[in-house]
């Protein structure tokens, strides 16, 4: 499909089936809104799967993130050692963090470069400000991860080993295990979890946080307890989220990892049900604004933008829906806005051929426009337009 095609598209021409297998981050999405995991999930045509658009400052903020995780759990793997020792210089240089984040800007340029809707998106940080950033988040926290954690024992990578390993009889052998992908016997649910480790006979259920701490870190944890319990049949005693200010810990036992089951069980039912119907239920709400096929969601569009053109002085970007009333120049159109607002487009001499053709009655719904104290909306290079 043509770039300008996918900015004619008005709907999906099939919506999908229901996963055949659920994660935990693909139920907190459903449950946020199945409308929009629908229209991620469909095929338009011969693509299968809306192309999400990379969004610059979230791109580069994931990067930092993904690396902080890997140098955090490296050294947590490697018993956090001294700052300065040369178990923690040869941690440090195994992680490589200018090559991982040279690696990743460079994986993003070459998907943006062939991305249908990379215009605009490419990132405005170099890689050595990204390397800086890393750096100095990472001095700032690793003493405090040191003083609050105890090290784990060096584990055993499970990743590769498939699913038919004995994973017990292994964390007796090597005390801790890491990156363990496992599925629910029953209910199409799987997980990886970080680390499982074994200590006097208790196994805890480890997972690895750079962000803030949330209550769904605890759930995903208990959920993943669940499933080791399941596979294994040895019973986990407790499950650890270790953020970089510290550790939590909860004791658990059978009739909390049962309750937590059940209630998996009849989310998975309900997620499913709602997922049966299509399009299904739309959720709006302040997630609205990062979701990447708003443009097809009519609920987002009731009023969208009304408010801002009347608050033209506080509000810079600017989702809207427009039907083109005066004849498309070089530069730009007149235009009405849903409610009947008159205003003025205005774009760049590449802009008609960026977003256009453009055609008199035609009705758009523009994504990052910028409104201008007078009441201009601009189209601007990330700016995306597309055609009912
Ligand atoms: S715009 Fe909001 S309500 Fe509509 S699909 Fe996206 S997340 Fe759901």
């Amino acid at each position: 499909m043509s770039n300008t095609s996918l900015y004619h598209l008005k709907q999906p021409t099939a919506w999908p089936e229901n996963p055949d297998l659920f994660s935990f981050s693909s139920l907190m999405s459903i449950d946020t809104c199945p409308l929009q995991w629908q229209l991620i999930h469909s095929t338009y045509g011969d693509v299968h799967k809306f192309p999400a658009r990379p969004n610059p400052s979230a791109v580069e903020g994931t990067i930092v993130h993904h690396v902080l995780d890997e140098l955090f759990k490296k050294l947590a793997f490697e018993g956090l050692p001294e700052l300065g020792s040369p178990e923690f210089a040869e941690a440090i240089a195994s992680v490589n963090i200018t090559g991982k984040v040279e690696a990743l800007i460079s994986e993003h340029e070459n998907q943006i470069s062939k991305h249908p809707r990379g215009g605009g998106c490419r990132l405005r940080t170099g890689t050595q400000q990204i390397v800086n950033q890393v750096i100095r988040l990472f001095r700032a926290e690793y003493p405090k991860a040191k003083s609050n954690a105890a090290a784990p024992p060096k584990p055993l990578n499970v990743s590769s080993l498939g699913s038919a390993v004995q994973l017990l009889p292994l964390l007796r052998e090597r005390g801790a295990l890491s990156e363990v992908r496992l599925a629910h016997p029953k209910l199409p649910f799987e997980g990886i979890i970080d680390l499982v480790r074994i200590d006097n006979e208790i196994i805890s259920v480890v997972d690895f946080k750079t962000g803030a701490p949330k209550p769904t870190h605890r759930d995903q944890l208990l959920l993943y307890a669940v499933l080791w319990w399941r596979k294994t049949e040895a019973l986990p005693k407790q499950i650890e989220v270790r953020y970089l200010s510290g550790t939590e810990v909860l004791t658990i036992d059978a009739p909390l990892l049962d309750e937590c089951e059940h209630a998996l069980a009849g989310r998975i039912d309900a997620v499913r049900s709602v997922l049966s119907s299509a399009p299904a239920i739309a959720r709006v709400g302040e997630h609205c604004q990062y979701c990447d096929v708003r443009q097809f969601c009519p609920d987002y569009w009731i009023n969208c933008g009304e408010e801002s053109l009347d608050n033209k002085t506080k509000i810079k970007n600017i989702d809207i829906e427009l039907t083109i009333k005066g004849h498309p120049g070089s530069n730009g159109f007149l235009a009405v806005t849903s409610n009947g607002s008159p205003c003025t487009v205005v774009y760049s001499s590449d802009g008609n051929k960026v977003h256009g053709p453009f055609s008199l009655g035609e009705k758009l719904r523009v994504l990052k426009g910028r409104i201008t104290e007078e009441g201009t909306i601009e189209f601007l290079p990330w700016t995306e337009v597309f055609h009912l």
